[in-house]
């Protein structure tokens, strides 16, 4: 199995919904350690890896929460009403089996609802909301749920285990952003850049873009680039004039999203991500998107402003437990980012 196979299993495998990222962290630690001086933690959890050297600092990042549930109510009966942390659609969420993440270990439930044999008929035909799911347990009674832990605020993920598809295909929860972090992780270790660079695995990116606004903040680099995932119009239920990216084609330089009411990149970062991927025979997919956005937005308002990037991987059903990827295409991402690391001086001149 590559290298990058092989992390992505690890990673999303691992569990850490926002607010909640100290295992991914730890994961990510490990992996950056022996290519940086120096690594921390800020106050909100952001895991922050220095590697000196000289102008410009450049910030590259990835968010490492993933979304997830948490915990809002026990009943009388042991059932555990919950609140969505992320964007889900709901019908997702009906029936998967989940893990609830309690001090002493984890602990596996299932979300139940009505079944459909006693619904109404115009109700089978309807989306059952979250409000209208439940957690069992297993157990019976509420006090048997408390003497387990579990209590208003425990997180919940996903229990979802990454698979292989054919090709150098994958499914699996968290590659929103795993895939991300892997990019940053993997540029880290293969580039020869002498620039100053920080690495940052953000938290509670998919709650408002938090942890980003706070790290760039606290380290004002010259220049940023972070690395997401985004959605492909390569299969059934989208066409090309709606998502007009492909799974396999390459990484993606994001010129805007959301309408431009997110990121617009800058002419100079555009020509700065796309120069270099010319430079070294990279295949890039440029994309203008009326989708979601990525901590990018938040990182390039802060101060007087950050020039930032974004680099993309195609990623099918993202904010699903079955998100589908391309290995190779974060294969060339990081190679891109990696080589972004080592151009940044000539395009941005201090
Ligand atoms: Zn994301």
């Amino acid at each position: 199995m590559s290298d990058i196979k092989s992390l992505l299993e690890k990673l999303s495998n691992a569990h850490g919904i926002s607010g909640w990222e100290g295992s991914i962290q730890q994961i990510v630690k490990e992996e950056i350690a022996p290519y940086v001086d120096e690594i921390r933690l800020d106050k909100l959890g952001n895991l922050i890896a220095t590697k000196k050297g000289v102008a410009p600092s450049i910030m590259i990042e990835a968010h490492a929460d993933e979304i997830g549930l948490m915990v809002k109510h026990v009943d009388e009966k042991g059932f555990l009403r919950f609140i969505r942390i992320g964007g889900w659609f709901d019908q997702t969420l009906l029936n998967q089996r989940v893990i609830i993440h309690t001090r002493s270990g984890p602990i596996t439930g299932v979300i139940g609802c009505k079944p459909p044999h006693v619904m109404k008929d115009e109700d089978r035909k309807k989306v059952v909301e979250a409000k209208d799911m439940f957690i069992d347990i297993g157990c019976i009674s509420q006090k048997e749920v408390e003497d387990l832990g579990i209590l208003p605020g425990t997180p919940v993920s996903i229990d979802r285990t990454f698979a292989s598809l054919q090709g150098d295909r994958v499914t699996g929860k968290a590659f929103d952003n795993r895939a991300g972090l892997i990019v940053m992780i993997e540029a880290l270790k293969r580039t020869k850049s002498k620039s100053t660079v920080y690495a940052v695995a953000t938290v509670q990116e998919e709650v408002g873009l938090k942890g980003a606004k706070v790290a760039a903040y606290g380290l004002d680099p010259d220049v940023a680039i972070a690395a997401d995932v985004t959605i492909p119009g390569d299969h059934p239920g989208i066409e090309k004039k709606d998502a007009p990216i492909e799974m396999g084609k390459g990484p993606v330089v994001v010129v805007a999203d959301a309408s431009g009411r997110g990121l617009i990149a800058t002419p100079q970062v555009i020509e700065w991500l796309a120069g270099t991927a010319r430079e070294f025979e990279i295949p890039i997919q440029l994309e203008a998107s009326d989708g979601g956005t990525t901590d990018a937005t938040a990182i390039y308002l802060t101060k007087s402003g950050i020039p930032t990037g974004v680099i993309s991987v195609a990623t099918r059903y993202i904010h699903s437990p079955v998100e589908v990827l391309c290995i190779s295409d974060i294969e060339k991402a990081a190679d891109l980012m990696a080589r972004c690391l080592e151009t940044a001086g000539r395009y941005f001149k201090n």
